[in-house]
């Protein structure tokens, strides 16, 4: 869990409140992202790390984890949280000296073209500069993809009115499904959420949103979904991570940055990074 904070991030700019001043390692969220790593097919292959999305903090998230090299970026949606560290992958084009695959629907990759024209059309650029290369992939819901022997699955999820993606990912007998930025699931995306090890889903905070599931719903949703382990991602500063997680069902977690979950073990509780 490379970010596990909502859109302002906590400690948010300029608040004082508990949360945003605790010493807590765990009360310390940057914005939505996670990495996502397997071992390939080929036995002298590095493992392979997929993006998803590309938050503003994507920068320290991968310095912090030691993460030089990415074989791909999926993305979720096209908000600023989720994509305006977009221009820091170059980085990753200069250590491996390769193009860097990003997959996202046609209308989000519309919306990154028009953010950041001068990575998508270089030709109009005054001056030559360090700017990343990609070569952008369209997906859709539902079509299966595979990634150096795992499948992953495009899913629908809504957003407020906003049709967004998560991920469903199945590799070596395990399945998780990443769920961010989710406030409803059409009926037709639950039969991607059927006996998952792992479930990471949005739990914003207790109070209502219009666009992102509450604690309750998310709870709610769980219940429904039966994964074997929940993880709750993109929390505002409304939760004190020490006092939330003992009220939350046994096998449901407040996920925090560098918390890393091994889907190979799902039976004990998870306690990496931090
Ligand atoms: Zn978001
Ligand atoms: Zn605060
Ligand atoms: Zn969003």
């Amino acid at each position: 869990m490379l970010g596990t904070g909502t859109s302002a991030g906590v400690p948010m700019i300029g608040c004082d409140c508990a949360v945003c001043t605790s010493d807590d390692p765990r009360d310390t969220r940057t914005r939505p992202s996670v990495l996502i790593r397997y071992s390939g097919h080929e036995s002298d292959a590095p493992p392979r790390q997929f993006l998803i999305d590309t938050a503003p903090d994507m920068r320290q998230q991968v310095i912090s984890q030691g993460i030089s090299r990415i074989d791909g970026v999926l993305y979720t949606h096209a908000h600023a949280d989720h994509i305006f560290g977009l221009d820091d992958l170059r980085r990753f084009n200069a250590v491996m000296k390769t193009a860097i695959d990003i997959h996202a629907e046609p209308m989000v990759l519309a919306s990154l073209r028009k953010m950041f024209p001068y990575v998508f059309t270089p030709e109009n650029n005054i001056n030559p500069s360090f700017i990343p290369t990609l070569i952008a992939h369209e997906i859709e819901p539902n079509q299966t993809l595979d990634f150096f022997g795992a499948t992953w699955t495009p899913i629908r999820l809504m957003h407020g009115r906003l049709p967004i993606l998560g991920f469903h990912i199945d590799f070596a007998g395990k399945s998780i499904a990443y769920c961010t930025d989710v406030s409803s699931f059409p009926p037709e995306s639950y039969p991607l959420l059927q006996n998952l090890d792992v479930l990471v889903i949005d739990g914003l905070r207790f109070r209502h949103h219009p666009t992102h599931l509450t604690i309750e719903q998310a709870l709610e949703q769980i219940e429904c979904i039966q994964p074997k382990q929940a993880y709750l991602t993109h929390i505002a500063h409304d939760i004190k991570h020490a006092d939330v997680q003992p009220t939350l069902p046994e096998n449901v977690f407040l996920s925090y940055d560098g918390l890393v979950v091994n889907v190979g073990d799902t039976h004990a509780r998870q306690d990496g990074g931090i």
